[in-house]
């Protein structure tokens, strides 16, 4: 959205006062801020363009973009949803209600699975979503060969969108985990999941209602999900490789033994950045030859 700005000192609506106004409202400084950048057609890391900018005078009908924005940021609809971008791994991705707003904590799973892989090694992003941890991986390390899957046939035309726009060469496919995925298949060097793992009855979903449910809850213990994949990923691994799951603030150690009692072995977790172990993981015995 482009709108030009006014040099002329008609009736005042600074920028500074639009964003005092925004805040009075309830939303936050940092929301109010990137609203407003959006607005102006400028990025989300131009907030000083802003307090450079204080006094400069808003086009009066700024109001009728802006306003209908406040009030859907303040009735919980995530920022991500009104701008249609969130930044992932220092990837800018396109994101709408299709898909689950990719949050920082997944940047722990994509720094461990790019521990486990090298060269032209192939790992499987499983429930894609936005496509935010095959993108990251496939950036970080051009020569890796990534595949990912989603159930849902519009979050994969969201996930294809940003590949196409970012370059980065993905193989999407789509369907319910494994099954996704074509036979025979090749099995892969790391296979790495954000599945939803919230309990169906958590309050916390309340909070959550602008974003895809499929994405967010998983049976009565959030686990449901979690015990499919780390039950059938064996079939889909080479020896050695690894299997990567985010999970919730709680489920560390359920995670952990359900990977151990499925065969893992070096069973462990790691922390978000808010020191929350929010992945647990572990790798394939090689079989030993008979
Ligand atoms: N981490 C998200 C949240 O709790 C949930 C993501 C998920 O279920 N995979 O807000």
């Amino acid at each position: 959205m482009n709108i030009p700005m006014k040099t002329s000192n008609a009736a005042s609506n600074t920028v500074g006062q639009a964003l005092a106004r925004m805040q009075s409202r309830g939303l936050d400084r940092l929301d109010a801020q990137l609203l407003l950048l959006h607005i102006l057609d400028k990025p989300a890391n131009q907030r000083g363009w802003l307090l450079a900018h204080d006094s400069d005078l808003l086009p009066p009908e700024h109001a009728a973009y802006l306003e209908p924005l406040v009030q859907r940021r303040l009735a919980g609809e995530p920022l991500a949803y009104l701008t249609g971008h969130k930044e992932f791994f220092g990837l800018d991705l396109r994101v709408d209600a299709r898909v689950l707003v990719p949050r920082p904590d997944t940047e722990t799973l994509v720094n461990w699975a790019l521990e486990t892989l090298n060269g032209q090694q192939r790992a499987l992003d499983l429930g894609t979503g936005s496509g935010a941890i095959a993108l990251a991986l496939k950036a970080s390390r051009p020569t890796l060969d990534i595949h990912a899957t989603d159930t849902s046939a519009s979050a994969l035309a969201v996930a294809q969108t940003n590949a196409q726009r970012l370059k980065l060469d993905i193989s999407f496919y789509q369907g319910a985990w494994f099954a996704a995925l074509p036979e025979p298949c090749e099995p892969f060097d790391c296979i790495v999941a954000n599945p939803p793992y919230i309990a169906e009855l958590d309050p916390h979903l309340a909070a959550l209602k602008f974003e895809p449910a499929q994405a967010l809850s998983s049976g009565a213990d959030g686990l449901a999900d979690s015990r499919q994949i780390i039950s059938e990923a064996p079939k889909y691994l080479t020896p050695g490789g690894w299997l990567l799951l985010e999970h919730g603030y709680d489920q560390a150690q359920a995670v952990r033994r359900l990977l151990t009692k499925a065969g893992f072995a070096s069973v462990r977790s790691r922390q978000d950045l808010a020191g929350v172990e929010r992945c647990s993981g572990g790798l394939l015995n090689p079989t030993p030859k008979p």
